[in-house]
């Protein structure tokens, strides 16, 4: 199956075609017509899979549909994966001039505030520094996302986020997409996952 098959808009596949991607991964495969559909998702995935694609991919699609700042959210458990995953939406999202801002601990917040008031369509961020940027950073809300991604939810958890993505969840709207990937479940993410997302597929890869 191409991406096309899979329900993915031209311009996207355009894209996927200039990053050399040349046929959908196997999580690619299973999630995008679940993510295209406005299904919130479970991903089972590792690291290497495609599975960034696998859910900015949709994300991208759904806001070349209605195009609105400050768009989609994903969260991510370090600076690094943060950044990656930040580079892959510009990438897959250059040809719509998509526009990100990165958001991570152990930086100065100024110039994250400054590319907060440029009103990026999605925001990549450790859970710390997305806290303390809702919480003092003026003028920055979620009200009006409509995406949110959890990456590597296991390790967002190993890493005690637990309580801070507890408080992050409270701020945002209830009518929005959710998608979670994780390379292992254990009980504390089905608690997570029953937190934060509503009558999700699980794709298992
Ligand atoms: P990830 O699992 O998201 O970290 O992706 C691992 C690597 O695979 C990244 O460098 C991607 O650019 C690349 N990639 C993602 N999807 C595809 C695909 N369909 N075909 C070839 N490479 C891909």
């Amino acid at each position: 199956k191409t991406f096309a098959d899979l329900g993915l808009t031209e311009s996207l596949c355009d894209a996927c075609t200039t990053l050399g991607f040349k046929k959908p991964t196997p999580i690619q495969r299973e999630s995008l017509p679940v993510a295209l559909s406005g299904k919130d998702l479970i991903g089972l995935a590792e690291t290497g899979s495609g599975k960034t694609a696998a859910f900015a991919l949709p994300m991208l699609q759904a806001l070349l549909d209605k195009p609105q700042p400050l768009f989609g959210l994903v969260i991510a458990p370090t600076r690094e994966l943060a950044y990656q995953i930040s580079q892959q939406f510009e990438a897959l999202g250059s040809l719509i001039n998509v526009k990100c801002a990165v958001l991570v601990g152990g930086m100065d917040m100024v110039p994250q505030a400054i590319a907060l008031g440029k009103r990026p369509h999605i925001v990549v961020a450790t859970p710390g520094r997305l806290l303390d940027h809702l919480e003092n950073t003026k003028g920055f809300s979620l009200r009006q996302l409509k995406y949110l991604v959890m990456d590597e939810a296991d390790r967002l958890l190993d890493l005690d986020f637990g309580p801070i993505l507890d408080k992050i969840l409270r701020v945002l709207p209830f009518e929005r997409h959710t998608m979670l990937f994780s390379a292992t479940m254990n009980t504390k993410l089905d608690n997570l996952t029953r937190a934060a997302l509503r009558n999700p597929t699980r794709v298992n890869i």
